[in-house]
């Protein structure tokens, strides 16, 4: 274990995985530390879209899109086993913005996605008898759809794999300059630890400024805008593989959208937060997401229906806005050079968190690292139907579910997990809805999990679908494992 190397980064989410990655790949020894879980604050939070974000053409904001775009492209060639491209329905309420206009914007995300390899756009008529449309015509338009918080370990493990060191449940406690180097403290969970590095990379996420003013000591204003964005998920509430984008009176869009398989996604709402710690929906945004979605559908969703919610801490760059959901989605890296580097990531996109990464490399003056065409571990897939038809014909005693779960989460990793398995017994204890001892002995070994939130909620979703005994017996499990 070195003690010194060239680039320090903070913050586990997907902007400081995604940058380790690129130094790694570039060549540069690298140390990442997250104090809690990989992607355990807004990188597992968001909506899951790998998109340009339709909305932003509203703001004028074409470098954002046309580059979201182009990233879209990138990540459903790179990870085509965690990427998959979704549809989109957008019923036409003339009431709140007239047919050319949203024409003419989808026309310009039809025309910036040219190459990207998914559908144009196209008018048509909404014939789904669940939803209420002003006169049964709408749109249809394609994105693409992630795993968020998977997105963020394959990250973390490709930076691996090019020889990064990765550290959860480490806090940077304090760093200070001394010379051509940082000096910084770590809290561990062995105890405090002592490195050294050329360059740091402040990743934080909504705790950027605190980080500042805190462990880096600097002084000076605040330019992180918080915005709260929360989401409910209900059993599912319409049929078919596309998602809908649903207009709402105050201008705001909100999504709903099939969820691993027996659930909708509803959201989101932006509400502006004083801390990093104010994560939790509250009741008005319940009934928001709710009142959103009701207006559409014809047998309204409930309280009764809420399965479960999540909410997230957008960290914008302070643009100046009124209205939160106006800030600016772009991120800003702010370079402080007055000795050795200090760089700061405000705002972005998990969509974009790869080309952020390579201008981050950029104004660090580290050459190479070049990932446009690097497949995200397990994506060296050609085509995932005929790939997941490979993996039912090896191991035929998954489950059909099972089987397509894990070929989506881990594609071409699939190999080294199950191995040799020949039957079910092979892969051990079986701790609910196909989660195999076999599977999480893998995740602690080498996606750094240590506890049941860490596989329920982050590295599998499966946090839906186990009882509350069955996540306790989990816990117990890897807790007398780590003993
Ligand atoms: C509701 C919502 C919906 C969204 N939807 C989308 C979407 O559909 N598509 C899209 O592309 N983007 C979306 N986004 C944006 C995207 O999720 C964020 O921009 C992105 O996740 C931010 O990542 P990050 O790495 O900067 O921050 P984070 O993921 O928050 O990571 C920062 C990490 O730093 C760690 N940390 C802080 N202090 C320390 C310390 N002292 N030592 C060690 N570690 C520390 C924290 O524990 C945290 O894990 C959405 C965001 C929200 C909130």
């Amino acid at each position: 274990m070195s003690d010194s190397f060239d680039l320090l980064v903070v913050g586990g989410g997907i902007n400081g995985s995604a940058i380790a990655r690129a130094a790694a790949v570039a060549g540069r020894s690298v140390l990442l530390v997250e104090r809690g879980d990989l992607a355990g604050a807004t990188s597992s939070a968001s909506t899951k879209l790998i998109h340009g974000g339709l909305r932003y053409l509203e703001y004028y904001e074409f470098k954002l899109v046309r580059e979201a775009l182009r990233e879209r492209a990138i990540m459903l060639r790179t990870a085509p086993h965690l990427v998959r491209p979704l549809e989109f329905r957008l019923p036409h309420r003339p009431s709140m913005r007239p047919w050319p206009i949203v024409r003419l914007g989808l026309w310009l995300y039809d025309l910036f996605s040219i190459g990207g390899g998914l559908p144009r756009s196209r008018g048509l008529r909404i014939d789904d008898d669940r939803f209420r449309t002003a006169h049964g015509r709408g749109f249809s338009y394609w994105d693409a759809w992630v795993d968020d918080a998977r997105l963020v370990v394959l990250n973390a493990r490709d930076a691996e794999a090019a020889g990064a060191e990765i550290r959860t449940r480490t806090a940077l406690v304090s760093a200070r300059r001394e010379g051509e180097l940082w000096q910084a403290r770590l809290a561990t969970p062995r105890g405090e630890r002592q490195v050294t590095a050329r360059m740091l990379v402040n990743a934080a996420g909504p705790w950027v400024d605190e980080l500042l003013h805190g462990p880096l000591g600097f002084g000076g204003r605040s330019h992180v805008r918080l915005v709260r964005g929360s989401h409910i998920v209900v059993r599912r509430a319409f049929d078919g593989d596309h998602g809908w984008l649903l207009q709402q009176p105050d201008g705001r869009i909100v999504f709903a959208i099939p969820y691993l398989d027996d659930f909708t996604l509803i959201g989101t709402t932006d509400v502006a937060v004083a801390a990093p710690e104010e994560s939790r929906i509250s009741s008005e945004e319940t009934d928001y997401l709710l009142d959103a979605v009701n207006l559409y559908l014809r047998a309204p969703l409930t309280l009764a229906d809420i399965v479960g919610d999540y909410a997230g801490i957008r960290p914008l760059f302070d643009d100046g806005a009124d209205k939160p959901s106006a800030i600016t989605r772009d991120y800003r890296l702010e370079l402080d050079a007055d000795g050795p580097k200090l760089l700061s990531v405000f705002g972005g996109k998990i969509t974009t968190a790869r080309h952020l990464a390579s201008v981050a490399l950029d104004k660090l003056g580290i050459r190479g690292g070049d990932t446009r065409k690097r497949p995200l571990p397990g994506g060296d897939v050609a085509d995932f139907a005929d790939f997941l038809a490979g993996v039912r014909r090896r191991w035929p005693f998954l489950d059909p579910a099972t089987a397509t779960r894990m070929a989506r989460a881990y594609g071409t990793g699939i190999a080294a997990l199950l191995d040799d398995a020949a039957s079910i017994d092979d892969l051990g204890r079986d701790f609910g809805a196909g989660l195999s001892a076999r599977e999480v002995d893998y995740l602690v070994r080498h996606e750094w999990a240590t506890c049941a939130d860490d596989i329920l909620w982050r590295r599998t979703k499966l946090g839906y679908r186990l009882s509350a005994e069955q996540a306790a017996s989990l816990e117990a499990w890897l807790q007398e494992r780590q003993a």
